[in-house]
């Protein structure tokens, strides 16, 4: 599923080439009908159609899709969705579900092999991606902030930094990263780590994010940019789908262990379980 990394990247891509584009034309196909739930094809399409795109910001793991009248178009690719622009006249891409057609001869595509993700139209996008916790590249985003969302919590680590109500934007494969890095055991209570170990999760989950954005998120499976290339961040990370392969700090097995029913990966060794 993409997390932070992946949704900027596809963010950063979009944004310069479909800003002040208007859309000209909405297609939906009709398997796709639970994608726009909330609203049916035909009226979806004539709230958007006309409108031009005025921004494109990221709440979580959430695209927001500012179109002019003050409508919101909020886009969640859940497991499988890609959002694509194309040129008009490119090839089709495999399970593409909408098309809005721009007024400059290209198309933004969703493609959803799933059919998971949503698209939704909200005048205040803030009703679609509820209540969310801090985002965690903020400058606002401090190791008080993040004491403050997770420090009080009863369940595993791993499990509140999973929770987008506490912290907003990451999923398995970097709340994995994130604990390797800051050396804690993904199934430590959360309201048992120190300060130090606050401050270091901090430090560990910016890094972890920074990087994977550096190398333009990861595609495990079916993740790929606004371009349709897949990122490179699955080269590089540490333990995630790394079972049984020797920790590249101590050369001791990454281990594999449910928690709060996700697999999850850490080295036995670097992330002990004291404290716990
Ligand atoms: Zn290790």
């Amino acid at each position: 599923m993409p997390e932070l990394p992946e949704v900027e990247t596809i963010r950063c891509d979009l944004l310069p080439r479909i800003c002040g584009r208007a859309i000209i034309a909405v297609r939906i196909t009709p398997d796709a009908v639970p994608l726009v739930d909330g609203a049916s094809p035909a009226e979806f399409e004539s709230r958007i159609k006309g409108r031009r795109i005025e921004g494109l910001s990221r709440r979580g793991k959430y695209f927001i899709l500012h179109l002019s009248g003050g409508l919101y178009l909020v886009v969640h690719l859940r497991m499988t969705g890609a959002l694509l622009h194309r040129d008009a006249r490119a090839p089709a891409d495999r399970y593409v579900r909408a098309v809005l057609s721009l007024d400059d001869n290209t198309e933004l595509r969703f493609a959803d092999l799933r059919k998971l993700g949503r698209l939704r139209l909200a005048s205040d996008p803030g009703e679609v991606v509820g209540r969310l916790g801090p985002e965690p590249l903020d400058v606002a985003f401090t190791a008080a902030v993040l004491r403050q969302a997770i420090g009080r919590r009863k369940a595993p680590i791993k499990t509140v930094l999973l929770d987008q109500r506490a912290l907003a934007g990451l999923g398995n494969i970097y709340a994995d990263e994130a604990l390797f890095a800051a050396r804690i055991h993904p199934q430590r209570r959360a309201d048992t780590l120190t300060e130090a170990d606050n401050r270091r999760l901090h430090r560990s989950i910016r890094r972890v994010l920074r990087d994977a954005l550096d190398n333009r998120g990861a595609s495990f499976r079916d993740y790929v940019d606004g371009g349709g290339r897949e990122g490179m961040h699955q080269f590089h990370v540490k333990v995630f789908r790394r079972t049984g392969q020797p920790c590249y700090v101590c050369g001791v097995e990454v281990a594999r262990a449910k928690v709060g029913g996700r697999s999850t990966h850490f080295c036995p060794r670097c992330q002990p379980q004291e404290g716990a």
